[in-house]
């Protein structure tokens, strides 16, 4: 049997809407973020999906083509155009901004600069990079969709160290 399905209005502001099949992931270049004016990369429709809470979801038509601000002080986490979320939206603590317990920077095996910092108070060095590499490896990371900035964390976790070596 056919159903007559009434045509979708077109509602092509942020996303392309063809055939009902809405969203293909497509992160590409970079987008000023509107809250702290910083670069910022684009993420992936999967990452959103995964880590947006439910009433964050319900309110947009859909999660593709957003950015995330990785600027600590800024208090902006994804945004696509005038649209912004922040913390209250997303699922996990974002670690990269400031203030925030537990500040993870590895998010497929763990580590949060209080560890990082622990162990430094210990031994004065720490394991993070080594682990995670060896990790990545095996068993491998789910950066898309357990790190919010959708990627793989091992930059930011070099940045820590070294911030907390000083
Ligand atoms: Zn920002």
């Amino acid at each position: 049997m056919f159903s007559f399905k009434p045509v979708k209005e077109e509602n092509t502001e942020s996303c392309s809407v063809e055939g009902g099949d809405c969203c293909t992931p497509k992160p590409k270049g970079k987008a000023a973020c509107p809250s702290c004016g910083e670069k910022a990369k684009g993420v992936l429709e999967l990452t959103l999906e995964s880590l947006l809470s439910d009433e964050a979801k319900e309110k947009l038509d859909c999660l593709d083509g957003f950015y995330y601000c990785k600027t600590p002080t800024c208090k902006t986490v994804y945004f696509r155009d005038e649209t912004v979320l922040t913390q209250e939206d997303v699922t996990v603590v974002v670690g990269l901004k400031e203030g925030v317990t537990p500040a993870t920077v590895c998010y497929c095996f763990e580590w949060t600069k209080e560890k990082i910092q622990a162990e430094l108070e210990a031994t004065g060095e720490t394991v993070a990079l080594e682990d995670i590499k060896a990790k990545m490896d095996d068993p491998g990371c789910s950066c898309e969709t357990l790190n919010p900035s959708g990627g793989c964390c091992l930059g930011d976790v070099g940045k820590v160290i070294k911030a907390l070596k000083q």
